[in-house]
């Protein structure tokens, strides 16, 4: 069977091996006779699943005791107004930084629910291609959080630094960064993410909070949008994403057979590298974000001519280089280099680039 080199944004390219492991286990999961899918989340056999992803997630990121890791439903986008429910009093002023997009939606969102200031932005003329300093920057008086967005998958700008704004938490939206590289989790209050991208299926977030936030209950909650709720029934208050949570716990055991993050982080900086390496070479193709932010997951690229990119990704398509077509928002192509894309498929990229610049040049 043919399979495409996937750039796609999200949902995104997941590891073969996982799932060839998913398919050979599709029908009768570990003997029982019945899929995953099939199974009770209360019933042991898929317990034994949950808890064994869950510590695989906590060796991979080193999440700390004073943690708790809680697998729901709502994407990425329902956290936006969780978050200051949970955090946040409606009089109590919360700070956002803003990269890009997602942040952008971050705060828009939370404005409806608590008084939120942008604390910062690097937006510019309508687009985001560098990052805010955070260094210098001071939170609001009696801020509840900051919120910061380490990947703009849109925009392709990336923070790499693990920030620190005194007592404030830090409250960070990885769905696009999580797991391609080590992180320092004790430097944030709250990691949330939407798994589509580096962790599984969509329909699952994987979330990592500090347990003194749990207890902040700023507001009268129905359990269902309370997370000190959803940790106290380990994140099975109701049915959770099963499926999801398998294929999470599959591609967590997946990252540590090939070498934790570390590992990741250093396929991730040669796969990135080399595709901006040629893209600043090619004299012909560009990307304008500030080379200190230059995102390792998500690398926009434009070609001279916006009237060439229909043509682009139909031939790149024909050449089963899969889903590079840009965001809408900002136009042009965009490659994502999750940890499942292989080095072999950016040098597919590369070569096809080439070709294409050497006929249309
Ligand atoms: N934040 C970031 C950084 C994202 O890339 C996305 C999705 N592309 C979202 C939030 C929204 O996620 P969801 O669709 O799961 O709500």
């Amino acid at each position: 069977m043919k399979r495409v080199h996937n750039f796609s944004a999200g949902p995104a390219a997941l590891p073969e091996a996982v799932l060839e492991q998913a398919r050979d286990e599709l029908l009768s999961w570990g003997g029982v006779g019945a899929s995953v899918m099939e199974i009770s989340h209360r019933d042991k056999k898929f317990i034994q699943i949950a808890e064994a992803a869950e510590a695989d997630l906590r060796e991979l990121l080193g999440v700390p005791s004073n943690y708790r890791v809680l697998f729901l439903q709502g994407g990425a986008t329902q956290q936006f107004a969780l978050l200051p429910m949970n955090l946040a009093r409606a009089d109590q002023p919360v700070d956002y930084v803003l990269s890009g997009q997602w942040g952008q939606k971050a705060a828009k969102e939370a404005g409806t629910l608590a008084k939120v200031n942008i604390l910062a932005s690097s937006e510019a003329n309508g687009g985001f291609v560098t990052a805010p300093e955070l260094s210098g920057l001071t939170p609001s008086e009696g801020s509840a959080y900051v919120h910061i967005t380490p990947n703009e998958t849109i925009h392709g700008v990336e923070i790499f630094e693990d920030p620190s704004f005194g007592d404030v938490p830090v409250v960070a939206d990885v769905s696009s960064n999580i797991l391609s590289r080590p992180i320092d989790v004790s430097k944030y209050g709250v990691l949330y993410a939407g798994a589509q991208k580096n962790i599984g299926p969509s329909g699952l977030v994987v979330m990592v909070i500090r347990e003194d936030l749990l207890a902040r209950q700023p507001r009268k909650l129905p359990a269902i949008l309370d997370y000190a709720k959803h940790a106290a029934q380990g994140s099975m208050l109701n049915t959770p994403p099963t499926f999801g949570w398998y294929m999470a716990g599959l591609v967590f055991q997946w990252l540590k057979r090939e070498g934790g993050l570390a590992e990741m982080a250093r396929r991730n900086a040669a796969k990135a590298d080399k595709l901006y390496a040629y893209i600043d070479g090619s004299g012909w193709y560009s990307n304008k974000v500030d080379p200190r932010f230059r995102s390792r997951m998500n690398v926009p690229f434009f070609l001279p001519d916006a009237a060439l990119d229909a043509d682009f990704v139909k031939a790149a398509e024909a050449a089963g280089l899969f889903a590079l077509k840009g965001h809408r928002d900002v136009g042009g192509m965009r490659a994502s280099l999750y940890n499942a894309v292989p080095e072999a498929a950016v040098d597919a990229l590369i070569a096809f680039m080439r070709h294409y610049a050497a006929r249309h040049g």
